[in-house]
Parts: C-alpha cells; sequence; structure tokens
C-alpha cells in the first residue's frame, strides 16, 4: 500500500507523494479498473510505470517495459497473481522506445491479441530494430563529424550503433493503428487518444474524462525534461518546433484538473503549470543559445549554453541530439546560419540584427 500523503513540489501536487514507488507484482488502484504498476530497469532511468486497465473478461496493458529477462519474470508474477490468470486482450505503446515497446511482441504472441500503437510510432520502431546489429552508415559518421566529433567520439559512436533494437523483442506482423482524438473503449470506459510530437514522431496520450485521468507516456513527465532530438536519419528535422507546438496543443485540448499518470515518477495533479515550465524551460534555453552564437560555434561548442553539467559517456550522443534540435529550430526561425567548413564541420553564427 503506499502512503496518501500529498506532497506539493514546484507548483506541482503528488497525491501519492514524489517518492510513490508501487512494490513490483502489488498494483497500486489509481480509479475503478485502472491501477500503477512498476518495473525495474538496469539503466540511470530506473523504472518505468505501466497500466493495467480491466477490460471485458480481461486486460488492456499500457506500455510493456524492455525485453529482459527480469522484466517478463515480473510480468509473469502479475499474470499468476494480481492479475488473477485472465488474458492480456490488448497492448498499447504509447511509443517506440525500448522501455515503452520492449515486451509488446512478446504479450501481443503469448496471449494471441493486438497491439494497439499510432503508425508512425510502430513503422518507425520496426526501421530502427532492423539497423541492430549493422555496422554504422556513413551518413551517420557524417552527421556527427559534422557536428564535432573527433575520431575517439566517432568510435565510440561506430561501437554503439545499432544498440536500440537489442531490448525489443520482435514486433507483430500488424498492429491495430491509434489515431489522433479517436475514442476508444476498454471496459465500461471511453478514452480519447491525443497525439503529440517530438519526443518521438507520433506519441499516444489516454485521456478518460469520467475519470479525470491522463495516461501521458512520455510526452508530460513531471520532473525529467523529454528528450526532443536531432537524429542522422532525419537530419534537417526540427522537433522542437513540433515539441513546443504540440505542449501547447495538449494545454489547449485538456482540462487542469486531471491526475497525469506519466512514464516516470510518480503521478500528479498540475498539467498545465508543467506543460508552462517545459514550453518556457524550451524558451529559455533557444534562447541563451542564440546569444551564445554572437560568434560562429559548433554544436559540440553549445554544450555550455544548454547544460550545466560535465558531459561525459552516453550523455555526449543526447546532448548532441538536444543542441541540434534547439540550433534547427533557430534555423528555421531564420534567427541563425549554418556553413560548413572545409572539413564538413557545421558552424552557426547568429544573424546580425535578427531575434527569436
Ligand atoms: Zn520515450
Ligand atoms: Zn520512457
Amino acid at each position: 500500500m503506499l502512503k496518501s500523503t500529498a506532497e506539493q513540489y514546484r507548483g506541482l501536487t503528488y497525491p501519492f507523494g514524489r517518492g510513490a514507488n508501487p512494490a513490483p507484482g502489488e498494483p497500486h488502484k489509481i480509479a475503478d479498473g485502472v491501477y500503477w504498476t512498476r518495473f525495474a530497469m538496469p539503466m540511470s532511468l530506473d523504472h518505468i510505470n505501466l497500466w493495467l486497465l480491466e477490460d471485458e473478461d480481461g486486460w488492456t496493458v499500457v506500455d510493456t517495459c524492455l525485453n529482459l529477462p527480469s522484466a517478463r519474470d515480473t510480468w509473469e508474477q502479475l499474470f499468476g497473481g494480481f492479475m488473477q490468470g485472465k488474458p492480456v486482450r490488448r497492448v498499447i505503446c504509447t511509443h517506440m522506445h525500448p522501455d515503452h515497446v520492449g515486451l509488446a511482441g512478446w504479450l501481443t504472441e503469448r496471449f494471441d491479441c493486438e497491439l494497439w500503437m499510432p503508425r508512425e510510432e510502430f513503422m518507425m520502431c520496426r526501421a530502427m530494430r532492423a539497423d541492430t546489429g549493422r555496422e554504422a552508415p556513413d551518413v551517420a559518421i557524417r552527421f556527427y563529424r559534422a557536428a564535432g566529433y573527433d575520431d575517439a567520439q566517432l568510435d565510440e559512436y561506430r561501437k554503439k550503433f545499432g544498440n536500440f533494437g537489442r531490448a525489443i523483442a520482435p514486433l507483430p506482423d500488424s498492429f491495430r493503428r491509434l489515431v489522433d482524438r479517436e475514442t476508444i473503449t476498454i471496459g465500461d470506459r471511453y478514452w480519447q487518444v491525443i497525439i503529440g510530437s517530438g519526443h518521438s514522431p507520433e506519441h499516444a496520450t489516454l485521456y478518460c474524462p469520467a475519470l479525470k485521468l491522463l495516461i501521458s507516456g512520455d510526452q508530460v513527465l513531471p520532473r525529467i525534461t523529454p528528450n526532443v532530438s536531432v537524429f542522422p536519419t532525419e537530419p534537417h528535422g526540427d522537433p522542437l518546433n513540433e515539441w513546443l507546438r504540440s505542449s501547447a496543443r495538449l494545454r489547449e485540448i485538456l482540462p487542469d484538473d486531471l491526475l497525469v499518470l506519466p512514464a516516470h515518477e510518480a503521478p500528479f495533479y498540475g498539467l498545465h503549470v508543467r506543460l508552462n515550465q517545459v514550453i518556457e524551460g524550451h524558451k529559455a534555453d533557444l534562447a541563451s543559445l542564440f546569444d551564445y552564437l554572437r560568434e560562429p560555434r559548433r554544436v559540440v561548442d553549445c554544450f555550455p549554453a544548454l547544460f550545466n553539467r560535465e558531459l561525459e559517456g552516453d550523455s555526449l550522443g543526447l546532448a548532441t541530439g538536444e543542441t541540434l534540435a534547439h540550433l534547427n529550430c533557430l534555423l528555421g526561425r531564420r534567427g541563425i546560419t549554418r556553413r560548413a567548413d572545409a572539413e564538413g564541420v557545421n558552424w552557426y553564427e547568429q544573424i546580425p540584427e535578427s531575434s527569436v
């Protein structure tokens, strides 16, 4: 059982406390037919929240955790215990990231049920999973060289290439598409699908007006800012613009008094406050980066404008993607220019007299 002492922090209210943490195999009841379970993950983001929804004679599950033996064990414990031997009728994945989709194929195969997911998430996940085991392509090497990586950093990148699919069980060969603003029925409740973008191409959130709940996936998180990155597959993409637009759209569509059920950390009230914080945070980052570009700089030179910590190991790739997202957004607003030098390295610089 979780304590029921609400905790306030930075404008948000956490009805179960900020550190609330249901024990594995012992889901916590959020509302009639809606249960919160948490799976452990062996990485710095050390858990994911999954949602179990009572459905006709069985369960709908939202998100699945990584394809790891430990996560399959936790599922087994739930099947035999809390879920009372009733079958999973449907697997919903909010988006394509391995912590969300990792066991979708395993679950749908085991229970012979459908995977429900937005189309771009399904397709992109299958495409990226197909890269697993391949060598890093030349365009990707050129992309990171253009960002200012040295040879050692490029070698590191080569070594890690294709890791994406390692914790994802093979996806099913067909799926049921989730479409923006459609209403789906789970048990005796209506849930509306609302799609966001920027963190992933077509991220689904699920809104239940009757229960005043929003299953937000990674689209709205209470503390960490979801990664918004440019990758070598789409070097000219502007995911930050999409992120800002979807955050504003969620604020417009959704009421403020929902209990937000995020994929990471604890459920909270304060949806609009949180969306505003995220939007304002990125606006401030854009302004400081714009300011920093009064002299020409490479991507790797821009980190101090956006991150106030030393970057090492895995964080280099994330920082590069995030920085590029901000640079591409400034380019789209015609606030800065980009030019390549003789070595193919890109230099970014503020356009005099412009503003963003
Ligand atoms: Zn994600
Ligand atoms: Zn996640």
